[in-house]
């Protein structure tokens, strides 16, 4: 017995009967003698859809209206869950963001969550209510609705969960836990027992959907034990917490992002301080850089080659015309690239990671343009429509007794 924070995303809303099967799994927590906080996402491809409805109307809308739009998306889904849950007998009350004390920054649309006052939800839980909240938003300074960015309500749970020192936090999705690859693609990775938060940090930056790499920040900081599975089995999942057993695994998981840019600049001047000008105008535009290559190039010139998250390339690239007095025919940029990485804390003491994952793209013949690694990663980034092959080339080159 004790307090449980219940997220579920939303395939796991995304019609009548799933909203009815979630009202089953809360209510029965419930009635195990719990108190239950749930959290919930918009219905299905609601959020996606009312963004193809704004783009209707106007291709740049502003980030305050396009923020009052998308939180409608949560509100139908915690009404929704509430009625259901009535129906199975249980008392619930549906709060959105600004109800239950979610304060962000101003930031809308990559809002920060900056503090909960709690008191709403502990009154309701007091009450003996189920206590459903709207996930993925808060109200900023200006008393304005704000968004925690894509798939944040994974943070509004954890951050529920932290601020009211929860007995356990719950993220049910539509797979059965954090697997060695996407189980979608990938039929034969293997479901986790158990992950740690840094681990599990990388995998979720580097393209791991299943939770949000926010929610884990917030985790590790509070230090929120996660329990990610499924709400259509009922089976046991996988535990993100700071130190997880290992099961022998030099390699956690393989991930594929496709949401990166890759620009090059040549022929600058090989003269101190280029990197610094360019890196530092990249950063006054709050643009994060992720891997970066420069090389020699002719007649004492430099080529600094680097990646941005897609929606960056325009700014990027005006930041590179901003620092440097350099023709368009020096600057190229591709967004056809995808970054493949393996992730895993076995991987420092084994120098051999690196030549195996080269080894297996080598063999599938999948050329790689760029490589960055840090203690617990590595990545290449390559052709995006050699990106499927790629990871399942990889992931059976570490797990062959899976295949
Ligand atoms: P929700 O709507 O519940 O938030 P998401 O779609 O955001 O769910 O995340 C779940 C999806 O993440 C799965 O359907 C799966 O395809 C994808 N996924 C990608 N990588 C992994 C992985 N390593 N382990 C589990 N799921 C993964
Ligand atoms: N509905 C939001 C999204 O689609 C938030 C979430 O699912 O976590 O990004
Ligand atoms: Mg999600």
């Amino acid at each position: 017995m004790g307090l449980i924070v219940q997220k579920f995303g939303g395939s796991s809303v995304a019609n009548a009967e799933r909203v009815m099967n979630v009202a089953k799994i809360v209510t029965d927590t419930y009635r195990e003698g719990n108190d239950v906080v749930v959290v919930v996402s918009a219905q299905g491809d609601t959020t996606d859809d009312l963004i193809d409805k704004a783009h209707e109307i106007n291709d740049h809308p502003s980030k305050r209206e396009m923020d009052m739009l998308l939180t409608s998306g949560e509100q139908i889904s915690i009404a929704l869950l509430s009625m259901a849950i009535e129906k199975l007998g249980c008392p619930a009350v549906s709060l959105l963001g600004w109800q239950a004390g979610f304060r962000t920054s101003s930031a809308y649309g990559s809002a920060r969550i900056k503090s909960i006052k709690t008191d709403r939800l502990r009154a309701e839980v007091d009450r003996h209510n189920i206590v459903v909240v709207a996930g993925f938003q808060g109200i900023n300074k200006y008393d304005d609705l704000t968004t925690l960015g894509r798939g944040g309500s994974d943070t509004s749970a954890v951050a529920i969960a932290a601020a009211m020192h929860a007995d356990r936090c719950q993220i049910f999705t539509d797979v059965e836990g954090v697997f060695t690859a996407d189980p979608r693609k990938i039929p034969e990775a293997r479901k986790l027992k158990e992950i740690t938060y840094d681990e599990m940090l990388e995998l979720a930056t580097l393209g791991a959907q299943v939770l949000n790499n926010r929610s884990v920040e917030m985790a590790k900081k509070y230090n929120v034990e996660i329990e990610v599975l499924s709400s259509l089995k009922r089976v046991p999942g996988t535990i993100v917490k700071e130190v997880a057993k290992m099961e022998k695994m030099l390699v956690r998981g393989v991930t594929k992002d496709t949401d990166v840019a890759r620009i090059s600049v040549t022929n600058i001047d090989n003269t101190p301080g280029i990197a610094f000008k360019l890196f530092s105008k990249l950063a006054q535009k709050n643009i994060n850089v992720d891997i970066i290559l420069q090389s020699v190039g002719r007649d004492g010139t430099k080529d600094i080659t680097f990646t941005v998250a897609k929606d960056n390339a325009v700014d990027a690239i005006a930041a590179v015309h901003e620092t440097f007095d350099i023709d368009d025919k020096n600057i190229t940029c591709a967004t056809n690239v995808a970054k493949i990485s393996v992730v895993g804390a076995g991987m420092e003491s084994h120098p051999g990671t690196a030549s195996k994952m080269f080894e297996a793209l080598y063999e599938h013949d999948i050329n790689i343009d760029m490589i960055s690694t840090s203690e617990i990663k590595i990545s290449v980034l390559i052709d995006a429509q050699d990106a499927d092959r790629a990871v399942a080339a990889v992931h059976k080159a570490f797990y062959p007794e899976l295949n």
